[in-house]
């Protein structure tokens, strides 16, 4: 039983895209329109992944076919970061049209503020499939932090996504994609299976689970200039004695009392 208590699962990790906001306009400044992605091209994105026989997923559902050793070779991660209101009100649906689903990295302490998703949207979300992951209380740039400080953006963010939601919540996204070794011991003690930063440059080496590069999908850069990429070759992760985390045990425990 220890042996298969400690089993590793092996997960093919596909290309991971990143987008921002998916809103009919963006506000005025540079950052935000080249963050803000228009509804009509993000159905296209989806469109051009249905005829590459490609399909987008969030987390949960990768990990879950992953432990299930059911075939993940056509899927891509598709990532939201910030949790803007226009997530809920363009991308979600977008995404139900198309039967995909996502991961929206929420940063809790904006939870319900102006242009900002409200915990009842996460929620409904959460519900219809989409995975949840955390990204930061105040989203702030991690490792310019002391350990203490890491550890609360870190941990008390994905403590509060599971008490709120009562989903696993197996996912984190380092806020301007920063990260050093004591953000790794954070997620690793919130018990995060995959985390993600943004540009490669931010990556050391082999893929690891909690090191994981994205591909930014940028306003006005159709997903079409990018199948390369989509079709790259995948790179694999060993997750160790994580079997059984999106199971219920993980549910009970966040739904526990605070310790
Ligand atoms: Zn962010």
């Amino acid at each position: 039983m220890i042996a298969l208590l400690l089993a590793a699962t092996m997960v093919r990790v596909p290309p991971v895209l990143m987008y921002h906001r998916v809103d009919t306009s963006s506000p005025p400044d540079v950052i935000s329109e080249r963050l803000t992605t228009s509804p009509r091209a993000f159905a296209a994105d989806l469109a051009l992944l249905r005829a590459e026989h490609l399909r987008a997923v969030g987390i949960d559902d990768l990990y879950r076919l992953s432990a299930e050793h059911r075939p993940t070779n056509d899927l891509v991660l598709v990532t939201f970061d910030d949790g803007y209101r226009d997530q809920y009100r363009y991308a979600f649906p977008i995404l139900r049209r198309f039967g995909m689903t996502a991961t929206f990295f929420i940063t809790t302490a904006n939870v319900g503020t102006a242009h900002h998703l409200t915990w009842n949207e996460i929620r409904t979300m959460a519900n219809a499939g989409m995975s949840i992951g955390g990204h930061s209380v105040e989203h702030v740039s991690l490792s310019a932090l002391d350990f203490e400080d890491q550890m609360y953006q870190v941990v008390y963010s994905v403590a509060t996504l599971r008490n709120m939601l009562h989903v696993p919540v197996i996912a984190y996204a380092y806020p301007d994609g920063l990260f050093d070794r004591q953000t790794i011991a954070a997620v690793r003690q919130a018990r995060i299976l995959f985390a993600f930063t943004t540009d490669p440059i931010h990556q050391d080496g082999a893929p690891a689970s909690l090191e994981l590069t994205r591909i930014r999908v940028l306003a006005g850069t159709p997903l079409a200039t990018l199948a390369a990429e989509l079709h790259a070759p995948p790179a694999y992760v060993r997750l160790l004695n994580a079997s059984g985390a999106l199971g219920s045990g993980e549910r009970d425990r966040a739904n526990g009392p605070h310790r």
